[in-house]
């Protein structure tokens, strides 16, 4: 088990580093095939740019999926400013206080790629009297390119353009002491997750006790993810995702965090006590918690009318959808936790 905690962690930095915000994901599943084949996994990519790894089980009859999801949060180009700035609008849940001073890059549908800084309109102390009062919305939080730009025209001129694709800088540091800092670690995370579990199949004897699928897919931040591509036999689905940290919250940083409720209303209840007595009979630390303002791929699945019991953990994740944190223990936790429940009847 430990060499394959460790595979998941030495594997987030590169996953975190890499960019793939959901609609626009082909550099990170690019990533994630170069992984799956130095692990010798056999794995197919769907049209909308997911990967599903197969594995066969002790029993073939019926199906378990796994999912995590592989794309972030990012932005694109909504207009150009007179004065050459360039607006957006968020893909998925970003906040424009969560990105205010954050570096980007801007890519043209060409490939030219340009770097800048989101910032307010007019972002100088020394001259707006009600910068620190002023509400933010991407209105008046804008990207400065870093290039000599004044007018619309100029910008035009680089190539950019409606529709390019903004990313935030992810920022990931590693401490000496166990915590990984970046954005993105939604779900990334997760992905590490169950990529620590495919090298753990991938290196030992050991057979999961149903076939089992590894989906990751691409597009959850947008309520658009594991909704294709199910198989007709599916009768547990596990997404694999950030555990909601905050006040009133039980989850921490340091356990994996069971979802027994999110917005979207309570998760299996019989699977939700097997998966807790999965974690109590392996002494892998927990924590069960109810996410108040919360959805994920297990009901976007679930709406789509497959007949399976649905269940969600992961590793805690501080500062959701801004700047995240994680530590090694949760990670360590999760990546045990799928592991077992997959060896496990
Ligand atoms: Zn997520």
């Amino acid at each position: 088990m430990k060499k394959s905690q460790e595979y998941a962690w030495k594997i987030l930095p590169e996953l975190l580093n890499t960019e793939g915000i959901s609609g626009n994901c082909g550099k990170i599943v690019e990533l994630m095939e170069k992984k799956l084949k130095a692990l010798k996994a056999k794995y197919e990519i769907t049209h909308k740019g997911g990967v599903i790894i197969k594995l066969k089980g002790k029993d073939n009859s019926k199906v378990r999926v796994l999912t995590a999801h592989a794309d972030t949060l990012g932005g694109m180009v909504k207009k150009i400013g007179g004065d050459g700035r360039v607006f957006i609008v968020p893909v998925g849940g970003v906040s424009p206080f969560s990105v205010e001073g954050e570096y980007v890059t801007v890519e043209t549908v060409s490939g030219k790629r340009y770097r800048g800084t989101v910032v307010h309109n007019n972002p100088s102390a020394h001259v707006n009297a009600s910068l620190s009062k002023e509400e933010r919305s991407f209105e008046n939080v804008s990207v400065r390119l870093d290039e000599k730009v004044k007018s619309a025209a100029d910008v035009k001129k680089l190539g950019i353009g409606v529709g390019d694709y903004c990313y935030f800088d992810p920022r990931v540091e590693v401490t000496k002491s166990g915590f990984i800092k970046s954005r993105h670690l939604d779900d990334k995370a997760g992905v590490a997750a169950l990529f620590g579990a495919v090298e753990y199949f991938a290196r030992t004897k050991d057979i999961p006790a149903y076939e089992t699928w590894f989906y990751i897919s691409v597009a959850e931040e947008t309520g658009n993810g594991t909704v294709s591509k199910l198989p007709q036999n599916c009768f547990e689905l596990i997404a694999v995702d950030m555990g909601a940290l905050g006040n009133g919250q039980t989850s921490d940083e340091y356990t994996v965090s069971i979802c027994a409720k999110d917005s979207t209303g309570p998760f299996d209840y019989e699977l939700r006590k097997k998966i807790v007595g999965i974690a109590e009979k392996n002494k892998i630390p927990y924590k069960v918690d109810i996410y108040p303002m919360y959805g994920s791929d297990a009901a976007a699945a679930l709406r789509t009318g497959i007949d399976a019991r649905h269940m969600l953990f992961g590793p805690g994740v501080d500062a959701s959808h801004s700047f995240e944190r994680l530590h090694r223990d949760s990670l360590n936790s999760t990546t045990a936790l799928t592991v077992k429940y997959i060896l496990e009847k």
